[in-house]
């Protein structure tokens, strides 16, 4: 009698167990109070081990890693805000970090004047969608935080005037002291930009030991921030994200493809070199003219807009040309080659464009390599993580759900 009322307990245990484990991580809640992302420029995903980053590895093993696959193009405008939006670059506005609108008659560029302009970003920055619901947003530079877009900005943000930016101690101490704030002001998304080891990996090559330092020097910053948490108290309540926009390749003169060579200027309206290369050609005749002329050029892929193959998710967007020219991994499309010794902007397939993911928390797996995923899904990861309903994105909740306790 006894043992048959504890078999049925313990049968009735394991089921409950069995219920339990099988539930849907989104029927499940999350557990962290406050979310970071980190976005470290042009971090390649094999960085930690080709330069060392004791604090990723902390991370890696408090958590989960993977390599992430990047939107196309793999720039940092076009990607930081597919991270913000969970659009790819052909939805959310940005299709490259400069383009034609043949619209709005204006030329976007990330170093233009023009970056204010609204009509530029398509889409729902996380930022708004989190303020929408209640949740106050602190920003430190994130690629496009500083511009109101559907008539929001975050509670905190940062322009970024290059002459002016704070050092990466402060810009990670500010972030930290977020988390202080009085609760009624205190954001819950927060997050937080370098722009290194970009900028060394263009000048120097992605091989270079200075980008080794740049490497250091973020990955420090990621452990200062680490202990800020710590000391806090916050373990428990803050989730962790620290990612990139794209990775690097090395480049050289030599990899050339110069449209002139094979075009004539009277055959298009508007050229706008780069990777990919986006031509607006005249009429009809033209672009058959300009096609014919360069489909056969080797190193590069050249496509009618509508004729991009699928896996690129790119040419829906009015700001892409009727032609496209995009070049193989390390080559470039332009009048003059690049004085860098790298870059990026290459198909998200190639290797050397993917980035570092790490994420530690409440709500994280711990000491787990989980499957690479799109980047356009960490939209969606945020949102579950805020308890908050996601716009319209490209991203899949299922493709983050492994790496989830
Ligand atoms: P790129 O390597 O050309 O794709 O762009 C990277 C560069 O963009 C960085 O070195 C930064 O200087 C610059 N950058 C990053 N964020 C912003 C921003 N919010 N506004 C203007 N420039 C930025
Ligand atoms: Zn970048
Ligand atoms: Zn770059």
């Amino acid at each position: 009698m006894h043992s048959t009322f504890h078999r049925a307990v313990k049968t009735a245990i394991i089921v409950l167990l069995a219920i339990i484990a099988a539930l849907p991580v989104s029927a499940k809640r999350p557990k962290a109070k406050y979310v970071i992302v980190v976005s470290m420029d042009g971090f390649r995903y094999d960085y930690p081990e080709k330069y060392g980053a004791p604090n990723l590895d902390k991370i890696a093993l408090n958590g989960v890693s993977t390599d992430m696959i990047p939107s196309f193009p793999s720039s940092t405008f076009p990607n930081h805000y597919a991270l913000a939006t969970g659009l790819v670059p052909d939805h959310n506005g940005l299709v490259n970090n400069s383009f034609w609108d043949p619209d709005l008659k204006e030329y976007y560029s990330l170093s233009g004047p023009n970056k204010d302009n609204p009509a530029f970003y398509l889409g729902e920055p996380i930022w708004n969608t989190a303020q929408r619901q209640g949740i106050i947003a602190g920003v430190n530079y994130w690629v496009s935080s500083e511009y109101l877009i559907g008539g929001g900005r975050p509670r905190y943000y940062r322009p970024y005037d290059n002459d002016n930016l704070l050092s990466f101690e402060a810009r990670t101490d500010s972030t930290l002291a977020f988390l202080s704030m009085p609760k009624k002001d205190r954001p819950r998304l927060i997050m937080l930009y370098f722009d290194e080891p970009d900028h060394a990996g263009h000048v120097n090559g992605p091989d270079s030991p200075l980008v080794g330092e740049q490497v250091r020097r973020v990955d420090e910053m990621i452990g200062r921030l680490r202990e800020g948490i710590r000391r806090k108290g916050l373990q428990k309540k803050v989730d962790l994200i620290v990612l990139a926009d794209h990775g690097m390749t090395e480049i050289s003169p030599e990899r050339l493809v110069k449209p002139s060579d094979y075009i004539k200027a009277e055959w298009y309206d508007h050229i706008v070199t780069g990777i990919p290369t986006s031509i607006f050609s005249k009429d009809a005749a033209c672009r058959d003219s300009i096609y014919n002329a360069m489909k056969g050029i080797e190193h590069v892929h050249v496509w009618k807009k509508e004729e991009i193959p699928a896996e690129l998710n790119y040419g829906s967007s009015n700001r892409v040309g009727d032609i496209v020219v995009a070049p193989d991994l390390g080559w470039q499309v332009g009048e003059f080659p690049s004085r860098n010794k790298g870059t990026h902007g290459f198909f998200p397939s190639e290797r050397e464009m993917q980035t570092v993911f790490r994420a530690e928390g409440p709500d994280f797996k711990k000491n787990v390599r989980i499957p690479q995923f799109r980047n356009v899904s960490i939209y969606p990861l945020v949102c579950w993580i805020l308890g908050i309903e996601p716009a319209p994105n490209d991203g899949d909740f299922e493709e983050v759900k492994p790496m989830l306790r």
